[in-house]
């Protein structure tokens, strides 16, 4: 799951070995989970 800085907007992806949720870039302790890509595709099978 990638997650994205709330300040910086970069996507930051977190291993499990992360320790604590962090952006590395600024440093900042506000992630979002990144809104996962929704590809809905409507095939007229006819
Ligand atoms: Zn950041």
């Amino acid at each position: 799951m990638d997650y994205y800085c709330l300040r910086c907007k970069k996507i930051v992806e977190l291993t499990t070995n992360y320790q604590g949720i962090r952006c590395p870039y600024c440093g900042y302790r506000a992630l979002k989970k990144e809104r996962p890509e929704v590809v809905v595709k409507k095939v007229k099978a006819e």
